[in-house]
């Protein structure tokens, strides 16, 4: 049964609504409904959504893609769907339900390809409430992804990061990118955790703007000039305020956990000041760094919203068909870019690639919006083609030696270095040492002692945050190993 029912080929891609064959009829209903909010209730009042591939199973219902974890018990309403009252335990396992395997089948159209899971299973197990905490998180060794909750200081509202459509897909946006390139996830490359982050931020946009509602609401807001703020331009809402809340100071600089209008521009990472000052300031951790990237990306959008409403489009369609189209040139512009550490220039080159393959409509707004982040550069929309010059990789050891480092001198940590002619001269691995130097500095490696139980609660910093990197022990030896969960 577990085959029949994935029986979608990469190669033929069949749309979700009619990938239903016969010998899993009886499995397959039209479809079921689940509680749905495309942002969360600090924004608006919740709705549903079909999800045409998920069917009732025993314990709780399950989809193509998707379980929930084994704790989870989820009996359909009257009407045999999974609509719930708001802010209950079975609305929340439904939201999360529901939202990540939407946001699968929403992607998989966008990629052009069935999603295999990086981990080797047919389904991700999601976790709607695994506790207290203010985040979410991806596990590939789990196979999960993973929702909390924490309550309000201020409002003493329990609050549920998997309420939120914007962090669901979020997180989804994270297994998905995962299974279509598993090797972003072992980098220790800034970019390439960046987009990573900046994906997460762009699914969550990009299914916002796929919703009629959210539409509507964001062109009230700003008449369709998306420089102005609203409620796509803000990613989590309801959860940033709680964080704001529990800091009891504007953490986050506004009523989100970020916003994609910035006006970031690249510089190499390592050139970034470690200990900036300022209210949110651009720094290398990947959620920070992300931002560069999204807030380009938002930048695209917003031209390209602009532009469908001087052909004629209201506000609100115009908002969707860019939502649309950022996410097709996304997509394709993330398969066209290299399968290890990947740059945000790397994607971008990729973008302009899909839009001439698409009949190049969009090259100058990409272009004009990329190069104003300095993504990228004079000339580079003249390259005809990336696939000619891909930058080969090797994978390489390097220890780490010296006081910058502190406890982590003498520390092995492998990855993956330019193996082409620019390695001829100097040290290969200097980048490498200089990504961790990068890392170690953002406090994004756990230190650990010889004989230490590291249990899975350590491999969290104090803002809730997997750690990039973790010391492990091996042979009396310290290495540093990347972490595969990311939030
Ligand atoms: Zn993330």
């Amino acid at each position: 049964m577990l085959n029949s029912i994935n029986s979608v080929g990469a190669s033929t891609y069949v749309a979700p609504t009619s990938g239903v064959s016969a010998s899993q009829a009886p499995q397959q209903s039209e479809g079921l409904e689940f509680s749905y909010n495309p942002q969360d209730e600090l924004v608006m009042d919740p709705q549903t959504i079909t999800v045409p591939n998920a069917s009732k199973g025993g314990r709780a219902p399950e989809s193509e893609h998707v379980r929930l974890g084994e704790d989870q018990v989820l009996k359909p309403n009257k009407e045999g769907q999974y609509v719930y009252n708001q802010g209950t335990p079975q609305y929340i396992a439904a939201h999360t339900m529901g939202t990540v395997q939407s946001t699968v089948n929403a992607l998989s159209e966008k990629f052009g390809q069935d999603i295999s899971w990086a981990f080797g299973e047919r389904q991700i197990e999601v976790n709607p409430d695994a506790g207290m905490m203010l985040n979410a998180y991806y596990s590939r060794d789990d196979g999960s992804l993973n929702f909390f909750h924490a309550t309000d200081p201020v409002t003493r509202q329990q609050v549920f990061s998997g309420s939120s459509g914007e962090i669901v897909s979020h997180e989804a946006g994270h297994a998905i990118l995962d299974a279509i390139k598993p090797g972003w996830l072992s980098t220790w490359q800034a970019d390439t955790n960046g987009l990573h982050e900046a994906f997460g931020d762009l699914t969550g946009l990009f299914m916002a703007s796929q919703n009629d509602a959210v539409c509507e609401l964001a062109a009230k807001e700003t008449g369709g000039d998306l420089r102005k703020p609203n409620c796509l331009s803000a990613t989590g809402e309801l959860l940033g305020q709680t964080i704001n809340n529990d800091a009891g100071q504007n953490a986050t600089g506004g009523t989100y956990v970020r916003t994609l209008i910035n006006d970031f521009c690249w510089q190499a990472p390592h050139t970034v000041d470690p200990k900036p000052s300022g209210t949110d300031p651009l720094t290398t951790e990947m959620h920070s760094w992300s931002r560069i990237f999204s807030g380009a990306q938002y930048d695209l959008m917003t031209a390209m919203t602009a532009r469908n409403m001087e052909g004629g489009m209201e506000a609100a369609q115009a908002i969707k068909k860019a939502g649309s189209d950022c996410m097709t040139l996304l997509a394709g512009g993330i398969k066209k870019a290299p399968d290890e550490d990947a740059s945000y220039r790397d994607v971008a080159l990729g973008m302009l690639q899909t839009d001439r393959e698409l009949g190049g409509a969009n090259q100058d707004l990409i272009f004009s919006t990329m190069r104003q982040r300095n993504i990228l550069f004079e000339g580079d929309d003249q390259l005809m083609s990336i696939q000619s010059a891909p930058q080969p990789r090797r994978e390489m050891t390097v220890t780490l030696e010296g006081p910058e480092f502190g406890k982590f001198s003498g520390a092995e940590v492998t990855g993956t270095v330019s193996a082409g002619p620019s390695i001829q001269s100097g040290n290969p691995g200097q980048s490498l040492i200089d990504n961790m130097k990068m890392h170690i500095q953002n406090g994004s490696i756990l230190y650990t002692e010889p004989n230490q139980k590291v249990e899975h609660k350590d491999l969290f910093d104090k803002d809730g945050r997997p750690y990039v990197g973790v010391v492990r022990w091996v042979d009396g030896k310290m290495t540093i190993e990347r972490n595969t969960m990311i939030s």
